[in-house]
Parts: C-alpha cells; sequence; structure tokens
C-alpha cells in the first residue's frame, strides 16, 4: 500500500514538475520528486533506470522512451568514455544546458551552476530548422500548426514543456527554451545549483573540494574565463544599436490576426521604411516581430533618429557613453518604441502593454552592438600537480551572434555539441591532450562561417560528433604543434603525443583499434623515408622490413637498419616482437612462423597489434 502511495505521489509531483514554469517551481518540484523517489542526480547510466523505474505511468513513458532513444546514439558509446569525467558547466543559459545534456548521456557526472536565481529573458530566439529537429529529439511534439514540447499521446497529459511557439515555428523565448532544457537536464541526473556564481580556478588541493576534468564556460558574453587564457577578438566596428521590446501576449483573437515579421530590412523594403521616417520620424535599418510567450519587437534604429527624438540626451562618440544609463531618457525611448510599432503593425496590435524584465521594470532596453566578440580558442588544458583539465567555451561565452537577425542559439548549440565531442575524445584517453585541443580547434574554425544552407542536410542524423553536421570538416586542419601554447603544464611536455592516459593501462590497450586505411597511411608514411614500401596491412609482416624501419626511425638506439640481408623473415619478425614486448609492453601477437604467410585471418589481429604500436609511437620523429 505504502508502495503504491509513494508511486501515486512520484507520478503527481511528476505531472506538476512537467507544468512548472518557473526555475523555482521546477527545482523545488525535481528535489521533491528525488526526495520521494529517494533519488541524488548522478550520471546517466545510475541515474535513469532508477528514475524510469520509479515513475512508470504511461503519461511519462514516451518521454522516457525519447530519452533512451538519444541516450543509444552510437556517439554516447553507451557512457564509455564519460564515465570517468566531471564535468562542470558555469551558466544555465540555453547553450549551457543544451551541454549539459550532452554530457550527461555522454555518461560523465555533470554539474551545472547558474549565478542568477530567475530565468526572466522574454527576448526571443529564432530558431535554425535543425534546433527544431534536436528539441523535438527531445520530446518537442507537433500539434497541429504548433509545437507542443509534450510527450504525449494526448495533449492534456504531462505535457512537459508547455507551449513551445504561440505564433510560427521557428521561434521560442529564452526564458521558455531555458525551462525544457533544464527540465531534461534535470530528469537525466545533471546536477543544478542556481544563484551560484562561479569565480576563479582553484588547483588541485587535498581540501575535499570537488575536482573536475572538464570546465565549459557558458556564462555569456562576458564570460569570466576570458581571464583564464581566453583571448577575444573584436568582430565588427561600425556603429550599431538595436532595441528589443517585449508585450504582454493576451491571446486575443485580434493579436492572433497580426502577421509576425520575419525580418525586414532596409535594403529589401526601402520604401516601407521611408515612410515610416517621413511620418513618424523614426529611421530603422530593421525590425523583427515575433508573437511568442510576449509580443517580441527587436529594431536597430538610426542613431541620428535616437537623438532627434531625444531617446539620447547627448551626441558621444563612443558607444559605452551613447547608450549609457544616464544618457538614456527611459520613456521617450518607449515613446519611440510604441511608434515604430503602430507602424509596423498597421496599429493592429491593441492596448500594448509592456511585459516587465527581471527587475519589474517595462522590458524595452537599448544595447549596443558594435563590437562582437570570439574567442580566439575554443578550449585549453591545464596541468598541475598529475591532473588534467580541459577547458572549454560554449554559447556567446565563445562566439556572440549577431543576434538582431537571429542567429539566435544555433551557433550556440553547435559549439555546445563541439565542446562534448571534445570532452567525449578527452574521456576516451586514446589520444594526447594536444590532439585533442588541436581537433576542437579545426572544428571551431568553422563555427563562425556556419549557415542554415551550409549544414549537412540530414538534421536527424545531428549528434555531438560534428561529421554529421559539417559536410566538409576537416578535424586535423590545426594540428598538435600549432597550438602547444594551449596547454599549460606544470611539468615540462616532453612531446606533443602524450596520451591524456596512461599508456600502461591495459584497458586503454584493449579497446584501441585504429581503421586500417588510417594505419595502413600511417605506416607507409613513417617508412617511406627509408625506402620501405608498404602495399597492405599484410605487408608489414610478410615483408619484415616494415616494422625495423619504423622502430628505426622512432628509436634508433634499439635496432641497427636495414637488417642484415642474411637474416630470416622469420628471425627479424621474432627479433621486432620482443623488442617491442620488452620495450613497450605490447604482446606478442602471432606466432614468427605464421607472421610472414600473414593472411586474412591474421588481419584482425595485426591490425589490434599495429594499434597498439601507433599508440606508442605516433608522431613524426621522437
Ligand atoms: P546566455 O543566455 O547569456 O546565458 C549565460 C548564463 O550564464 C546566464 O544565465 C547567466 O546568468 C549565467 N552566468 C553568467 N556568469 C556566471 C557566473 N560567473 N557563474 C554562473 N553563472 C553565470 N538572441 C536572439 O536570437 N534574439 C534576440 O533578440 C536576442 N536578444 C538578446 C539581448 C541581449 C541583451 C543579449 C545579451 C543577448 C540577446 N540574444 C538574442 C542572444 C541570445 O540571448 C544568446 O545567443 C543566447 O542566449 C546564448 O545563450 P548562452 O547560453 O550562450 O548565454
Amino acid at each position: 500500500k505504502s508502495h503504491g502511495h509513494d508511486q501515486a505521489l512520484a507520478s503527481d509531483t511528476f505531472d506538476k514538475f512537467c507544468n512548472a514554469s518557473t526555475l523555482k517551481d521546477i527545482l523545488g518540484l525535481y528535489r521533491q520528486l528525488c526526495s520521494v523517489c529517494k533519488l541524488v542526480p548522478t550520471n546517466f547510466h545510475e541515474f535513469f533506470p532508477k528514475i524510469r523505474g520509479k515513475i512508470p505511468s504511461w503519461r511519462a513513458e514516451e518521454l522516457w522512451s525519447r530519452f533512451e532513444k538519444k541516450a543509444a546514439e552510437k556517439c554516447y558509446a553507451r557512457g564509455r568514455y564519460g564515465g570517468n569525467t566531471k564535468v562542470l558547466i558555469i551558466g544555465g543559459g540555453p547553450c549551457g544546458l543544451r551541454a549539459a545534456i550532452d554530457a550527461q548521456l555522454l555518461g560523465a557526472k555533470v554539474v551545472v551552476i547558474e549565478k542568477r536565481e530567475k530565468f526572466s529573458r522574454n527576448n526571443v530566439l529564432h530558431l535554425w530548422p535543425f534546433v527544431i529537429t534536436d528539441l523535438r529529439a527531445l520530446g518537442a511534439k507537433e500539434d497541429g500548426h504548433e509545437f507542443n514540447l509534450g510527450f504525449c499521446s494526448d495533449k492534456f497529459f504531462a505535457v512537459l514543456y508547455g507551449k513551445f511557439c504561440a505564433g510560427s515555428i521557428d521561434h521560442i523565448s529564452i526564458r521558455q527554451i531555458q525551462c525544457i532544457l533544464l527540465k531534461v537536464a534535470l530528469l537525466l541526473g545533471v546536477e543544478f545549483y542556481e544563484g551560484v556564481g562561479f569565480q576563479g580556478l582553484v588547483e588541485p588541493s587535498s581540501s575535499g573540494v570537488m575536482m573536475f576534468d572538464v570546465i565549459l564556460g557558458a556564462d555569456g558574453r562576458r564570460t569570466i574565463l576570458s581571464s583564464e587564457g581566453f583571448k577575444r577578438k573584436a568582430l565588427r566596428a561600425k556603429l550599431a544599436i538595436a532595441i528589443t521590446a517585449n508585450f504582454i501576449n493576451k491571446h486575443t483573437e485580434a493579436e492572433a490576426k497580426v502577421e509576425e515579421i520575419s525580418g525586414v530590412s532596409y535594403i529589401f523594403r526601402q520604401q516601407f521604411f521611408q515612410d515610416m521616417d517621413e511620418s513618424m520620424g523614426i529611421a530603422l535599418e530593421n525590425i523583427v516581430y515575433y508573437k511568442d510567450e510576449t509580443h517580441y519587437f527587436v529594431m536597430t534604429p538610426k542613431k541620428q533618429s535616437l537623438l532627434e527624438k531625444r531617446v539620447l540626451y547627448q551626441d558621444f562618440p563612443e558607444p559605452e557613453l551613447l547608450l549609457a544609463p544616464e544618457n538614456v531618457d527611459q520613456e521617450a525611448l518607449q515613446r519611440f518604441t510604441m511608434e515604430a510599432i503602430v507602424f509596423a503593425t498597421d496599429n493592429r496590435l491593441p492596448e500594448l502593454e509592456f511585459a516587465l524584465n527581471h527587475y519589474g521594470q517595462p522590458d524595452v532596453a537599448v544595447f549596443d552592438f558594435t563590437t562582437m566578440y570570439a574567442s580566439e580558442n575554443a578550449c585549453r588544458a591545464v596541468q598541475r600537480k598529475g591532473h588534467k583539465l580541459l577547458i572549454g567555451l560554449v554559447g556567446d561565452a565563445l562566439l556572440e551572434p549577431f543576434w538582431p537577425t537571429g542567429s539566435g542559439c544555433a551557433r550556440g548549440f553547435l559549439g555546445s555539441y563541439d565542446a562534448i565531442w571534445m570532452t567525449r575524445q578527452w574521456g576516451k584517453g586514446l589520444n594526447s591532450v594536444l590532439e585533442v585541443l588541436a581537433e576542437r580547434e579545426s572544428i571551431y574554425r568553422l563555427l563562425g562561417q556556419t549557415t542554415p544552407e551550409n549544414l549537412s542536410k540530414d538534421h536527424n542524423q545531428f549528434n555531438i560528433d560534428p561529421r554529421t553536421r559539417y559536410p566538409k570538416i576537416n578535424l586535423g586542419a590545426v594540428n598538435a604543434r600549432q597550438i602547444t601554447y594551449l596547454y599549460d603544464s606544470d611539468v615540462p611536455i616532453k612531446d606533443v603525443y602524450d596520451p591524456i592516459r596512461d599508456p600502461n593501462d591495459s584497458k586503454l590497450f584493449k579497446e584501441f583499434v585504429m581503421p586500417h586505411d588510417f594505419l595502413l597511411r600511417w605506416i607507409q608514411e613513417q617508412v617511406a623515408p627509408k625506402n620501405v614500401q608498404v602495399g597492405s596491412i599484410a605487408d608489414v609482416l610478410n615483408g619484415a622490413s616494415a616494422l625495423p624501419a619504423l622502430i628505426h626511425r622512432y628509436r634508433p638506439d634499439l635496432i641497427a637498419f636495414p637488417l642484415p640481408d642474411n637474416v630470416d623473415k622469420c628471425v627479424k619478425n621474432q627479433l621486432i616482437f620482443e623488442i617491442l614486448q620488452d620495450e613497450f609492453d605490447i604482446g606478442i601477437p602471432m606466432d614468427c612462423e605464421k607472421s610472414v604467410t600473414c593472411g586474412d585471418s591474421e588481419r584482425g589481429m595485426l591490425i589490434r597489434y599495429l594499434s597498439q604500436i601507433y599508440l606508442r609511437f605516433r608522431g613524426d620523429i621522437c
């Protein structure tokens, strides 16, 4: 009876959690849910089966199976590469939360800290098509012309997310997307702390502080990590001003009839803007209107117009002074915005009433986005007292979008997936620190150029693996030697190919298998300077010259090259096997008689053997 009572209470709390729409309620109900179910947030593979078992209601089932399907994607490797990794995410904005979800699915232990105690941003983000597909994979469901981010066959039940969009389907308010992603993150087992601000890194100590292997800065454009080795570059210089405004959506019929403006810019509708200027004295370059939780407007006014309308008291050449709060007349700003909106909507939005912002004030603001910042690098690594820490940036912290035209969080999401791919490569441990960083920097080079058109077309295949998203990716565009400055270590870095994990780790060796083509090419490159030809993988042993050439290239102290002609091939191979075993602990792969007639049946064994040699020797020359 008591078990049944607990289950009913859990289901009830779960339903309330699904319907909650503020940060406070979501977290309160989640904590209640954990308490009823006797659960503590932890890594996905421990947490998920438990919560699923405790809330078996059919209402939740569709949600669980979506999560399960997502977690089963190959890129997460069933938690194999995340299991030993503790990830801290700074900032619970859309991109930090999206990164948290993937890190959790990767099997890592994930903690998010968010300095605010409210999700209060009404502004609306434009969604690229892949973002909609992504949200759907996390549970979004189409309902007629609208999206319900719910998980039920019946829309009255178990609606986790409430309404996604009240107008067209390609936008969502920041606070709403935060609520959606937070709910997903929590149900997967992410630990979330509100009202906690990150202040800085503390080096490893024995004082019992929680240590992390990976830290991702998702704390927005003014990222605190810019002082931790992430230099920023400015991307734009021409003065650019934007006004954002939010009005209460009362969901009346009259409001519903007014069409959205998905981006009218001066070059396309010159007459429209000239008419507005002539009749209202308002000169704009662009205006966007989205009907969402609020009526959301973003417009880019000309400075002269703001001065003439006395929105700005005084002209200053420096944007910081021009738009400083002391230089802005808030009432004139509200009037200016209203007039522009009345003109743009043909006065068809009746009784407009400002929504309130974080501070309880009318939600209208003027911003300078003259300078947009991008980080010069997407990641770096620090080693102290034997502990390696990977640090990365995501979202606006990495690359600020040109938001008035709505690149929104699309690039932010791409950067979040990329950061978790890096976390996966790190956790896998097979590559060196610098190789992981170099791969991440190679991928980052593409981010600023992405558009909805130049991404891969099959959005259902998108995941953290960059090859699923960027059609022309070159993962080796940046090489390890170019970015040694991104690795800050308290011990000299012996060689750029130092693996992240201990190469003597037998588990690592057992798992490590390089692709056949890659290995063949690598061996060919290594032995070519010694005039040894290798046509196929089997030639490596059959010819009995490739391995001596390879070892001599890296460790000339271990073997003479070439070996004398009169030495039998079988004896040569045996000698090599023994050297590799004694010096590098690489087990003898096969009998030396067999090695010289090596064929298809030995191929798998040979590839494993060569993969281990690669792991020891990769790189150019020691
Ligand atoms: P953010 O959304 O900025 O989230 C960062 C989070 O980190 C915040 O919740 C913050 O409280 C938290 N944080 C900061 N410092 C710390 C710390 N030290 N410790 C812990 N937590 C911390 N995009 C559009 O598409 N349309 C728009 O109209 C639009 N308007 C915008 C208006 C403004 C004023 C700004 C700044 C941005 C706007 N954007 C707009 C851009 C859009 O908001 C971002 O692209 C998107 O929110 C990026 O998400 P993010 O998670 O990277 O960062």
